[in-house]
């Protein structure tokens, strides 16, 4: 059962909202998260796993104010009562979901966390992802149901496959058979989409703020968009074909490394801004709507169409690459506007107008 909405409101009617502390597990965009909370004029607290890392020493501006330092993601949970009574907020990030767990962060983590914790269970599984998107009018990669049914090149994701391994390609029925093996396995088949990945990070409002695209639920800014350098499948092709490096052995990999700033063509807006509506009116009607930062991940074919091949529902680290903001970003706000600040900059707005409940469960 997800931690309820109530339980946490109770938690957060005993908060001193001037004494709010931004936290979250110091990994993944967590640089950005509390030099944005530092910004906006926020304590910060740094969870850390095993010890302080050092090289924040180097990141002043970003080291948060405190640390707490736990052996294991699970002792989070215990800390709960310590936290809460230092009015901590946290920040889920993609480091933090993944290695304490969707379920347990969303099922037990009776700490008030910044965003709408449903959307977990709506993003950490495919088929549910595809019931909200394309429900809700976003254009995705078809599923290819069976082998058989392999006309084109399809991309072969295996339950569970994360950081870009425990994929292949296969461009027919033939090859899907050889690679596939007899591990029995469970995978999912789509599509796979020949184009120009885009990362666009969007930031959903249950505010009418008037710097936004105004939506049905709220309202929906472009922070900034990005592209994932993916080892080892981007530089494969200095060493040869993708089938040569598969005869020495080397097996093509999406994992990614990094990320850069990218932006898209203006003609190119309008399609994305109506993806992210309509991503933010069917959660809405799914699961009482989309709360900050998310990401359409998908690619642009040469006809000029944006596919998404997956969604996630929090900062991702595609904005580190704009902490001191972004070309969109300096569309919109008059100050240096990084995802990781806009979240503080969200709950600063929500406490404002005595409305921090809308952006906390
Ligand atoms: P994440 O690290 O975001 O959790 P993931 O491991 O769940 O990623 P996906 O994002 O689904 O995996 O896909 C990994 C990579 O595979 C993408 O970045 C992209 O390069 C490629 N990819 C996925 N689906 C498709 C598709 N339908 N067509 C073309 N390329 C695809």
């Amino acid at each position: 059962m997800v931690v309820s909405k109530e339980e946490i409101h109770k938690i957060i009617e005993n908060y001193d909202p001037k004494k709010i502390t931004i936290a979250t597990v110091c990994s993944h965009s967590a640089l950005q998260t509390f030099y944005g909370a530092r910004q906006e004029g926020f304590k910060t607290l740094g969870i850390a796993i095993g010890s302080i890392p050092k090289f924040y020493d180097a990141f002043p501006k970003a080291k948060p104010d405190e640390f707490l330092v736990l052996n294991n993601y699970a002792e989070i949970l215990d800390k709960a009562d310590e936290l809460i009574k230092k009015n901590v907020i946290l920040i889920p990030n993609g480091s933090f979901v993944e290695y304490m767990g969707a379920e347990i962060f969303r099922d037990k983590l009776k700490i008030p966390t910044f965003g709408n914790r449903k959307v977990l269970s709506w993003e950490s599984d495919r088929n549910k992802q595809r019931e909200w998107l394309e429900g809700g009018g976003v254009r995705m990669p078809a599923v290819i149901k069976h082998p058989r049914d392999i006309k084109n090149p399809v991309i072969v994701k295996y339950f569970g496959a994360k950081g870009g391994r425990g994929f292949f390609v296969a461009k027919n029925k033939e090859e899907f058979y050889n690679k596939i093996g007899s591990t029995g396995q469970k995978f999912t088949m789509q599509e796979y989409v020949l184009g120009t990945r885009y990362y666009p990070q969007f930031f959903a409002s249950p505010f009418k703020r008037d710097n936004a695209m105004q939506t049905k639920s709220g309202s929906v800014q472009l922070m900034s968009i990005d592209r994932r350098d993916e080892t080892n499948i981007d530089e494969m092709y200095k060493m040869g074909t993708i089938e040569d490096m598969r005869k020495q052995g080397f097996v093509p990999s999406f994992v990614v490394t990094g990320n850069v700033p990218v932006v898209l063509r203006e003609s190119l807006l309008p399609e994305i801004f109506d993806f992210a509506e309509k991503t933010c009116d069917k959660a809405k009607e799914l699961f009482d709507g989309m709360i900050g930062p998310f990401c359409l991940e998908g690619v642009y074919t040469d006809q000029l169409k944006f596919y998404v091949f997956e969604i996630s529902g929090r900062i991702v680290a595609g904005t580190n690459p704009f902490i001191s903001g972004s070309p969109y970003s300096a569309l919109t706000f008059d100050k240096q506007m990084s995802t990781g600040r806009r979240i503080a900059e969200e709950i600063r707005y929500a406490i404002s107008i005595n409305q921090l409940k809308e952006v906390i469960s």
